[in-house]
């Protein structure tokens, strides 16, 4: 059996009625943004990377993005898949439904599974109506502290923002001096969206997210009466991703992931760690679900460099799971992090996960090393 995963790239169902839709695995993830628009409906995990990458790959790797507060990760949508297996049977999990108890969960078995136990040539998703209305606020504060603080009390405000990243001293020293961006320079900055049928909604949600900031100690808030003065308000966070892409040095870049009452200790400790090795880590990321993406910048051709780059991400590593969190939020686990994962899963879950890929691969077929899990 050949499978061309590329050229499956059709968008096979879109059935509004029945909050469905059915891909190929080499359909992106733009594409099918682009068609559930034409019916006022979205697919809401919107990685980064999604003018690129493939639903197949965005199922593989349960990605996420920047609504993750609100509207959670691929998982959270993923209804049922179609999964060829390495011993070539074809396997049908899940159903149409919304709702389904029937069985053990097989369709999550496969979701993050970076390739490891099978290969998926369908995909059904729960999509969901798009949002109509939307509000922008941008705090900045003085204290790293006061930020993350800003974050713990907007999660207990009663609202929960569609997006809200954080920006750390480096980001934006770095955002002033490449983009001439019109941001303080101060420990941190808050950008926040909220999102909702109304403008009304939008609105009421905005005004928790000020009072919370504006308890928080922020010393500077400005928000966004129109969609052209929102984008104004986030072509700043828009542009870091290209302004660190065209950076002269290598840089390596992590997803660690904690609950967000932990990012305060998470930013200090990526601070220490810069420090102790004399490194320049930029990071930022989506504090509305404690997923950071510290980005460390070192001269590859430098040895002790990438040494010192190395030693610095393991302490990155050990100092997350410390304070309760993942090796990765969004990006998987691969073959870089694979060594890692004793430092987060138990020696049970472990063994339950290899136990996983010897039933499913028992010759080591599909994508061998990653995560770890050969016997
Ligand atoms: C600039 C940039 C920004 C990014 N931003 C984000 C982000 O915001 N959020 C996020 O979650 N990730 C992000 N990523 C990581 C990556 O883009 C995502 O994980 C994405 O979901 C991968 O999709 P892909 O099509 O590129 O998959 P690939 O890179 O081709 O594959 C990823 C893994 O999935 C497996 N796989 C792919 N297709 C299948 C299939 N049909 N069946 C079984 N296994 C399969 C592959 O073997 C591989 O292990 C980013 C990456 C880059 C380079």
């Amino acid at each position: 059996m050949v499978l061309d995963l590329v050229r499956m790239n059709k968008i096979l169902e879109v059935r509004i009625a029945d909050r469905l839709a059915v891909v190929q695995p080499g359909v992106v993830y733009a594409d099918l943004q682009g068609r559930l628009g034409r019916d006022g409906f979205f697919f809401p995990p919107d990685p980064a990377s999604g003018k690129v990458a493939t639903l197949g790959g965005n199922v593989a790797t349960n990605a996420g993005g920047i609504k993750g507060a609100k509207y959670g990760t691929t998982k959270d949508y993923v209804l049922g898949l179609e999964v060829v297996l390495p011993d070539g049977r074809v396997l049908r999990t899940g159903s149409n439904c919304m709702k389904s108890v029937s069985g053990y969960d097989l369709t999550h078995l496969f979701v993050g599974s970076e390739g490891t136990l099978g290969v998926i040539t369908e995909i059904r998703l729960k999509i969901n109506p798009l949002p109509r209305a939307r509000s922008t606020a941008v705090a900045a504060f003085d204290r790293l502290q006061d930020a993350g603080r800003a974050v713990s009390q907007i999660m207990q405000s009663g609202i929960v923002p569609s997006v809200c990243e954080i920006l750390d001293r480096r980001a934006i020293a770095l955002l002033r001096e490449r983009t001439g961006a019109d941001l303080p320079a101060v420990a941190a900055v808050i950008l926040a969206e909220t999102d909702g049928y109304t403008p009304e909604e939008t609105r009421f949600q905005l005004e928790q997210l000020v009072a919370v900031f504006q308890g928080s100690r922020a010393v500077q808030i400005r928000t966004a009466a129109t969609d052209e003065e929102a984008e104004r308000l986030w072509s700043a966070r828009k542009a870091l991703g290209s302004v660190i892409m065209r950076s002269r040095l290598n840089f390596l870049v992590e997803d660690v992931t904690v609950p967000m009452s932990r990012i305060t200790a998470l930013l200090e400790g990526i601070a220490a760690i810069a420090l102790k090795y004399k490194l320049d880590f930029v990071t930022f990321g989506h504090a509305g679900d404690g997923n950071l993406h510290p980005h460390v910048f070192y001269d590859g051709s430098d040895r002790a460099q990438v040494e010192k780059v190395q030693a610095a991400v393991t302490e990155l590593f050990q100092l997350t799971c410390a304070l309760g969190g993942t090796l990765s939020g969004e990006h998987g686990i691969g073959l870089d992090k694979a060594p890692f994962m004793g430092l987060e899963h138990e020696a049970v879950a472990l063994e339950t996960m290899r136990s996983l890929k010897q039933l499913f691969d028992p010759q080591g077929l599909l994508n061998p090393g990653k995560m770890g899990l050969e016997a």
